[in-house]
């Protein structure tokens, strides 16, 4: 049998590279499999204001990259691995990837979540450039500035009240005439008086040469397409996205006990079954932010480090 790790970290967003800083640091022997690059959906922030310690020169690609160095510095190893199968019972944990296989007594699942996007044409290129998927990550850069909320669920509505505190207007676009948000969230929306809304659309097309300038949005009942502009000397505007969010746990499905899709852990991060933890965005949680991803990531390797004395 090859090298058996005392840690395998699943996902190298903010929870996994702090649960390799609190492993390393602990001197468990630890691997960090990760498929694509680090950093996750902060991999793709252009500015991270609301991490304690970070300025406003901090981008979410620097910040990651710092985290990365401070896990390396305690001697994490390191795989760029697509995962493809997952053993979880017993002692003896097993991680089947695209190149090979790897083993560990602990395992901290930390894939993330995605938010749905709303996959038309110009979406992907804008994102941090007028399109975000995170209120409380990128309110504060639309400050006084037109915005555009997608969405009529829970989320799309509380989060457009929320973004109504910065920006000049707060227009919800919904593909219905009807939000799906609860009654009693509605009724405060509908009090609001920053906040319009625009039924039956749906946005078909962003556009701008490096800042979102304009889109087109189609009437879903009269097929009536409108191109709206970015006010003149704003220059741009902002497109907020919340038509569900999707956690990346497809992989543990039958094997860990979650709800709708989001793992179900203690406060100790731990699973259902031993030796098992999951952190950050993937956890069923109220916040999903870097800095709560962060400190699950920590909570995980301490308790790991714990599970694997207490086995010795
Ligand atoms: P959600 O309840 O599934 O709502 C998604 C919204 O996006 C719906 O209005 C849906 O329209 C719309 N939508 C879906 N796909 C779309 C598409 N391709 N294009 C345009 N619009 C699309 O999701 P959520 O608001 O993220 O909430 C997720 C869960 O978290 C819910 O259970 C919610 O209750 C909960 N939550 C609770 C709170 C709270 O209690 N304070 C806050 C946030 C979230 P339709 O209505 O036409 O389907």
């Amino acid at each position: 049998m090859g090298k058996i790790y005392d840690v395998i970290i699943i996902g190298a967003g903010p929870a996994g590279l702090s649960a390799g800083l609190y492993a390393g640091r602990a001197r468990l022997s630890t691997l960090i499999i990760e498929k694509g690059k680090d950093g996750g959906q902060i991999g793709q922030t252009d500015e991270i204001e609301n991490y304690p310690g970070s300025l406003s020169e901090e981008t979410g690609p620097s910040l990651i990259a710092r985290m990365t160095a401070q896990a390396e510095r305690f001697g994490v190893e390191r795989v760029v691995d697509s995962v493809e199968d997952v053993e979880l019972e017993g002692d003896v944990k097993k991680i089947k990837c695209k190149r090979g296989e790897y083993s560990a007594k602990t395992i901290i699942i930390a894939n993330g979540a995605t938010p749905v996007p709303i996959n038309c044409p110009g979406e992907k290129e804008l994102i941090g450039k007028g399109v975000s998927y995170c209120a409380t990550c990128d309110a504060a850069f639309f400050e006084d500035f037109e915005v555009y909320v997608v969405g009529g669920g829970d989320a799309a509505v509380e989060e457009a009240m929320y973004l109504t505190k910065f920006a000049r207007k707060v227009t919800v676009i919904h593909r219905r005439n009807e939000l799906r948000a609860v009654k009693s969230i509605q009724e405060k929306a509908f009090k609001n008086e920053k906040l319009e809304f625009m039924w039956d659309s749906v946005v078909k097309k962003l556009k701008g040469d490096g800042l979102l300038e304009s889109m087109i949005v189609e009437n879903v009942k009269t097929g009536e397409r409108t191109e709206i502009f970015a006010d003149e000397e704003d220059g741009t505007f902002g497109v907020f996205v919340f038509i569900g969010y999707s956690p990346n746990s497809s992989l543990y499905d039958g094997k860990v006990v979650m709800n709708k899709g989001y793992i179900l852990t203690d406060d100790d991060m731990k699973t259902n079954i031993p030796g098992v933890f999951a952190a950050g965005d993937i956890r069923e949680k109220s916040l999903r932010q870097v800095v709560t991803a962060a400190a699950d990531g920590a909570i995980a390797a301490v308790q790991a480090g714990k599970y694997i004395e207490e086995m010795e």
